[in-house]
């Protein structure tokens, strides 16, 4: 076979503008040189665009940035017909790049002996031959061996064929091999059998190799497996690390092989050899790789390989089947120049269903059903021949009906090829392609080509006729045994036919009901007790739901109802009802008295009826409430959706904010009453908005504080106090200590004590300038890691305070025993210091922190008259808008460190 080549020079400054072409480039294509060069039509748009321009960008991307790139893509030729090319550029500088494509791989990889002709990659020897090449040129590099192993290949042989097989294989090595390349990795790629595969990696880390080679398996594993198509691939993969300077390849190749089966017998998909280990890992029976050498014949039909590959790539990694068909009918049509290309399916009598179609200058084009009645059955059946082809290569032609002329004529199809499909061993349907002109000869490859094709389409096709015959037993089954209730599949459908008749005038909602810590009765008193609690709650249900509306056992505790009633009020009180119902049974065990569950609620709204929407609201708002135990109900309404788009909105958005230092440290002085200095400052984080104005920590710190990103935040304010500090430090103006506010988040997520620690050496901060703020109701959790942390802190010589003092519920004990140096009175107090019990009482705790040898602060110290007080009472340190709100670093550096002065508190409030 003689290869195809031409190539072009491409101008990116003009978005890809062909400036040069060559005659082989012209004849591929179909066009004169006229038409290409300089004429402003550009690269881009003759390659037929997959995603995005993946394809187009991944090619010139890599050139200019790599100097080279190879993609493969379908390029558009004048006629409108579109061929695959492997399309090698390279960077000839001023943003130029030259263009070399080649229609037929297989010419590249036939000739070397040293190739895997399936995938291209080395074959085992040709591998041995260029690492040993490779190593023998000394020099430190990582080396990396890695083997990895198609899953399922045999089962994949037997259901589909070898054809199918070998395009999964296929398309595992390109995506291999593109992966690396696409890294920048060198790596020596090999097929040592039909299904392992060896990387040998040079030049990387070892932490890299494993983090490319996990990507690749979860990758391949997001790919083929686990989908409902039934085909199951991914790969399971062992790794073993050279040292460096080491070049016994065979050993690290055997070592692999041992992580491999490893991997492979403990199903761990993923094992690095460990050579302190080595027992772990048992000794091969006997087993030589050699023995598995893919055969020489592997591709025993001549067909398009590559095009099958990208059909099954294209069927088999599809999000949805159904429009990946489609693409690859327009392919198929393109490829071949058909008109129309349709995949039918038979149904009952002689009637056949179009299910697919694309046709040549309208598209994807399957806008009414379209059902033919195929009154001729028999002739039909037999036009097909024992390999399951009909064709006919001119419709006028004389052996035709004239029924069967007329069909064809109204529909302008001059020539037709069909393929019979199969389900379970019978005819299920067939893909059919037309060409509106007569048909001349086809070359047998072409025609292996578009059965090997069918075949793929074969296997999706029956792959959804289970689908759909599984959907009808499960609504045949469609109640569940222990609740008697339907199971979900068949209350959707039921739901769907009510809603339909979706009526204006009633009330519609869906519930997500639940039984709170329903795990605990069913682990303590064992799964008969759990189902009978089950078969209670559903009777309940069920009697609610009689009174209109439908209910669902969806899974172990859960059930769904739709509720219908005439107004919201109805539904909320069956909603009630239910609950209270179940509270009240005692299910004949007192041990078993106190049952509750609680509901979310949703109201459906008449222009948007989505069922599954309005499930998943209703389970949003039980989610808030779930396990409470003492709101029973919460129902989605618009504050309910504005709380949670807030949320959302926080949720996302705070990793950029953090990032683009939108989150800032407001500082607010802390007072000697006595001398009416500063004698410190908290650091609190406020929230910069675009247009110069903050948001305030209630607004966003609860919702973070839930999600754990909280953490985030606090080592930002954190390391900005640091950075404060080591500025006054390095002025040489007085430095007072600041403290920062720590979320109980911290906990489980690593020693934050030790991060603190660190994070403070590196600024050359002295823990002495430094305060370490937890709230006494994260201390009073007495969660042991907490106490350890601040115990961590407090040795090195941080102080720490124990913040809102008086809301949590400590004990005296436990104040006397906490690790904490300064006790912060909540400002809850100071608000309520009207109330002379609020009074009698802040003179009686402080004496007990003083007694338990605490240092003690005031929050919230507003006016002249607290103040007062609290000295009367002997106390000196407060913070509180008497003296100042936080303020920015600017503000509070210009106030009260660089003048060095002790300010008199009470005139920095004028300035507001
Ligand atoms: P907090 O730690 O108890 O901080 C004291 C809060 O009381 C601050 O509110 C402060 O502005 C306010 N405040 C101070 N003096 C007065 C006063 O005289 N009168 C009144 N009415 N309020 C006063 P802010 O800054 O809105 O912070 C609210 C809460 O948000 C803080 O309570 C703290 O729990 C949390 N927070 C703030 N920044 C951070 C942070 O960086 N990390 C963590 N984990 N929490 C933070
Ligand atoms: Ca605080
Ligand atoms: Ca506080």
């Amino acid at each position: 076979m003689k290869a195809n080549y031409g190539m072009c020079t491409i101008d990116m400054v003009y978005d890809s503008r062909i400036i040069d072409v060559d005659e082989g480039f012209t004849k591929m294509l179909g066009y004169k040189k006229a038409d290409l060069a300089s004429s402003g039509i550009t690269y881009r748009s003759l390659m037929v665009q997959d995603k995005n321009d993946e394809g187009f960008k991944s090619l010139t991307d890599n050139t200019i940035n790599n100097g080279m790139a190879c993609v493969e893509h379908f390029i558009r030729r004048k006629d409108g017909s579109v061929i695959n090319v492997s399309c090698f550029g390279r960077n000839r500088g001023d943003d130029k790049i030259d263009i070399m494509i080649t229609e037929d791989k297989q010419e590249w990889n036939s000739g070397g002996g040293g190739y895997d002709r399936l995938t291209g990659f080395y074959n085992y020897a040709a591998a041995r031959a260029e690492i040993a090449r490779l190593l023998k040129r000394g020099g430190k590099e990582y080396h990396s061996c890695i083997l990895m192993r198609l899953r399922n290949v045999e089962k994949m042989d037997e259901l589909y064929g070898s054809a199918f097989t070998g395009a999964i294989i296929e398309n595992t090595a390109m995506y291999i091999s593109r992966y690396y390349s696409d890294m920048g990795v060198k790596i020596v790629p090999g097929r040592l059998s039909r299904d392992t595969f060896l990387v040998f990696e040079c030049g990387d880390e070892p932490e890299k190799v494993e983090k490319n080679a996990k990507w690749i398996s979860e990758e391949l594993k997001k790919s083929y497996y686990g989908r409902r198509k039934g085909i199951s691939a991914g790969i399971e993969l062992g790794i073993s690390h050279m040292d460096l300077g080491d070049d016994d390849f065979e050993k690290a190749f055997y070592t692999a092989g041992l992580a491999l089966e490893y991997a492979d017998k403990n199903g761990t998909e993923f094992e690095i050899y460990d050579r302190n280990a080595e027992n772990r890992y048992s000794k091969p029976e006997g087993h030589n790789i050699e023995d598995d050498l893919p055969e020489e014949n592997e591709r025993v039909f001549d067909y398009d390989n590559r095009f099958v590959s990208f059909a099954v790539a294209l069927l088999a990694n599809a999000r949805d089947p159904e429009s990946s068909l489609d693409v690859l009918l327009q392919r198929t049509a393109w490829k071949y120049k058909f008109q129309y290309a349709l995949v039918c399916r038979f149904e009952k009598k002689h009637y056949v269903r179009v299910v697919n179609r694309y046709v040549r200058g309208v598209g994807i084009a399957l806008n009414e059903d379209e059902v033919l009645d195929m009154n001729d059955w028999d002739k039909f059946m037999r036009s097909f021949d024992h390999n399951g082809i009909s064709r006919i290569d001119d419709t006028s032609a004389e052996y035709l009906s004239d029924e069967d002329r007329e069909f064809f004529r109204i529909r302008k199809v001059g020539s037709a090829l069909n393929f019979l499909l199969h389900d379970n061993g019978l005819p299920a349907g067939y893909v059919s392609y037309c060409r509106t002109e007569k048909s001349g000869e086809w070359d047998r490859t072409s025609i292996n080509t578009l059965i090997q094709v069918s075949k793929i389409i074969e296997i999706f096709l029956s792959q959804r006729i289970r689908n759909e015959e599984e959907e009808k037993r499960l609504r045949k089954l469609s109640k569940d045994f222990v609740t008697g209730l339907y199971v979900l599949p068949a209350f959707v459908a039921e739901a769907e036919k009510i809603l339909k008749n979706f009526d204006e005038n009633k009330c519609y909602a869906v519930v997500h009901t639940d039984i709170d810590n329903f795990a605990y009765f069913n682990s303590n008193y064992g799964v008969e007790v759990g189902e009978r609690i089950l078969k209670m709650y559903a009777d309940i249900i069920d009697e609610v739901c009689r009174e209109g509306g439908l209910s669902c056992h969806m899974e172990e505790d859960i059930f769904i109802c739709l509720l219908i009633r005439d107004t919201k009020e109805e539904i909320e009180e069956a909603v009630k009802k239910m609950g209270r119902s179940f509270h009240e049974l005692n299910a004949g065990n007192r041990a078993l008295s106190n049952l509750r569950s609680s509901s979310g609620v949703y109201f459906m709204e008449k222009n948007k009826l989505d069922l599954k929407e309005a499930m998943s609201n209703a389970s949003l708002a039980w989610k808030t409430i779930m396990n409470d135990g003492l709101v029973p109900y919460r129902i989605y309404d618009d504050e309910f959706r504005l709380k949670r788009e807030h949320k959302l909105e926080v949720i996302s958005s705070v990793r950029s904010a953090i990032e683009n230092g939108e989150i800032e440290a407001f500082f607010q002085p802390k007072f000697s009453m006595k001398t009416m200095t500063v004698v410190g400052a908290e650091a609190l984080c406020r929230w910069r908005n675009p247009d110069g104005s903050y948001r305030f920590p209630d607004d966003f710190i609860p919702i973070l504080e839930n999600e754990g990103q909280i953490v985030d935040i606090d080592f930002c304010i954190f390391e900005q106090v640091l950075q404060a500090i080591e500025s006054w430090k390095d002025s040489g103006f007085n430095v007072v200590p600041v403290s920062v506010n720590f979320s109980r988040a911290h906990v489980g997520t690593g020693n934050f004590a030790e991060k603190i620690i660190a994070m403070a050496e590196s600024f050359g901060v002295e823990p002495k300038y430094l305060e370490i703020e937890i709230t006494e109701s994260t201390i009073s959790s007495n969660d042991t890691r907490m106490l350890n942390y601040m115990n961590e802190l407090r040795r090195k010589g941080f102080k720490v305070t124990m913040d809102d003092f008086g809301t949590g519920a400590s004990s005296l004990n436990m104040l006397l025993d906490a690790p904490i140096d300064v006790v912060k009175v909540d400002k809850g107090f100071m608000d309520r210091y009207e109330n002379p019990l609020y009074r009698a009482y802040i003179d009686s705790i402080g004496n007990l922190i003083i007694m338990a040898k605490k240092e003690i602060i005031f929050e919230g110290v507003e006016t002249q008259e607290q103040i007062d007080f609290l000295l009367e009472c002997g106390y000196d340190t407060a913070q509180g808008y008497f003296f100042s709100k936080p303020i920015t670093l600017r503000e509070f550096e210009d106030k009260y460190i660089f003048k060095n002065t002790h300010l008199k508190a009470g005139t920095q409030n004028d300035d507001k």
